[in-house]
């Protein structure tokens, strides 16, 4: 399996640092809001990778922070004249039922920022004694980043450059010792969230978060860490200066960074106001469309989000669903059990759909041919199943489906939603049968029972009244 790493600017054969295990970081939101969509992007993306480590038998040990102790969570706490930990653990909450609804797996661990402070502190405390960093008068922890030789590998800049670009900015008042120090803890502001520490009472840099949850979590070195392309520089840069520097390692094996989703060729984001929220999407859409509209480009690649690419997935997906169905339903009167010898043959000849999805996948991840594969498997399926085929050969291709969609994160076994018309037509059947008992009309009570039940409705008689579910 190959991977483009973002340090390298190549593709690499994968090789992880320990046989059938991965680690893997993925940087999260900064939970001041609800998530938008292109905050969506890196969740299905890297989930849709683990899915595929799983699929190959790596026991992936998976982590995702959440920050939540930022400039943009104060603010709006300030606004909402409540505690910073009231919007960020509201908005995690939030975040987590988008991630429910997009079908992305909970992390192995999701660490918050704020549970790890301590361990910054360390990490910090580390870098000081090493020289690497350096406490000003006003109890700032900067970063020196010259004196690690190496900054810039991962975003292929040079520090003389970046120094030309900083000269113009310079702040007045700030006391670092060069203009490309960062910050790594800073002093609190009056009223603001803080955490005693050596040096004064304040907050972490966001860049240090990482660094120790990714430490604490997965350890020194990790495989993979990987985010949005935006994190290149300088959050990433400057994770592999605390890291390295701090534990004498090297970070992580391997960068992955996905591509922006655009709205008319530009980037959506939350400062420019050009968003759609996971939420908005949900009203018009199953967010499994959204999933799927995600993993129709490469990851690397802009992906430009539009109504018409989105009807575009819709209709993709429900031909795949559609076909699941179909041979769900064929099974299910399939007469003959076992398979033919023709069928034999036929199954054996559908491995060549898995392969090619494999070897997409092998390819960086390439989910916008592993999507094709899939298609084609549908349309083998349609044109080689149906209900005189025996039970087994069903079943088979039913699973092999079923496992390339899984990878995918796509649920193939997902009733269609039951519409507010349809709902509204199960109450009235309801309530006419409430009424048919209280008149002893019993025939006409069970009628309405069975009629139910025929569209695989099951009514419950309990004590809070008559609740319906799904056969
Ligand atoms: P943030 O909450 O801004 O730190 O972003 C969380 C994750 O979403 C990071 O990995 C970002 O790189 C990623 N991200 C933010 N906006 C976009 C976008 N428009 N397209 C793709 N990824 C994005
Ligand atoms: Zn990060």
């Amino acid at each position: 399996m190959k991977i483009f790493n973002t340090m390298t600017r190549q593709k690499e054969e994968f090789v992880p640092l320990e046989e059938g295990k991965v680690s893997m970081y993925v940087c999260g939101p900064t939970v001041y809001n609800l998530i938008h969509i292109g905050n969506a992007r890196p969740m299905i993306v890297f989930d849709t990778f683990r899915r595929y480590l799983e699929y190959k038998g790596y026991k992936v040990n998976f982590v995702s922070n959440f920050t939540d102790v930022d400039d943009k969570i104060i603010k709006k706490a300030n606004e909402e004249g409540v505690d910073a930990s009231v919007i960020s653990k509201r908005y995690i909450e939030e975040c987590k039922k988008d991630m429910e609804g997009m079908n992305v797996k909970p992390a192995t661990s999701h660490p918050l920022a704020t549970n790890e402070i301590s361990g910054m502190i360390d990490m910090i405390s580390t870098l000081i004694e090493k020289g690497y960093a350096y406490a000003a008068a006003d109890g700032t922890v900067y970063y020196r980043t010259r004196k690690f030789a190496e900054y810039g590998k991962l975003s292929h800049k040079n520090l003389d450059d970046l120094q030309a670009g900083h000269r113009d900015i310079r702040v007045t008042g700030e006391l670092k010792e060069d203009p490309l120090d960062f910050v790594l803890w800073k002093p609190k502001k009056e009223g603001e969230i803080y955490w005693e520490s050596p040096w004064c009472e304040g907050r972490p840099g966001w860049h240090i978060e990482c660094s120790v949850m990714s430490k604490r979590y997965l350890g020194d070195e990790i495989d993979i860490h990987a985010g949005g392309e935006d994190l290149i520089f300088p959050h990433h840069e400057n994770e592999i200066a605390q890291s390295e520097a701090a534990n004498g390692v090297p970070f992580a094996k391997y960068w992955m960074h996905n591509g922006f989703l655009n709205i008319n060729n530009q980037k959506m984001s939350k400062s420019l106001g050009n968003f759609f929220t996971v939420r908005d999407i949900a009203e018009k859409y199953d967010l499994q469309v959204l999933r799927f509209f995600m993993l129709s480009a490469h990851y690397r690649s802009p992906l430009n989000f539009s109504a018409d690419l989105m009807e575009a997935a819709k209709n993709g997906l429900t031909r795949i669903k559609t076909a699941g169905d179909t041979l769900r339903r064929q099974m299910e009167v399939a007469s003959a059990q076992t398979m033919t010898d023709g069928e034999k043959a036929s199954w054996e000849e559908s491995a060549a759909y898995v392969e090619k999805f494999e070897a997409a996948m092998d390819d960086d991840a390439n989910t916008a041919d592993a999507v094709s594969a899939v298609f084609e498997l549908v349309k083998f399926v349609n044109t080689n199943a149906s209900a005189a085929n025996s039970k087994e050969y069903l079943e088979k291709l039913y699973e092999r489906l079923q496992t390339l969609c899984g990878v995918l994160g796509i649920i193939l076994e997902q009733e269609e939603e039951i519409d507010t018309e349809t709902e509204s037509w199960i109450e009235a059947m309801i309530s006419e049968r409430t009424a048919a008992k209280k008149a002893k009309n019993f025939a006409r009570a069970d009628e309405i029972r069975d009629e139910l039940k025929s569209r695989g409705i099951i009514l419950e008689d309990t004590r809070e009244g008559v609740k319906w579910k799904r056969a």
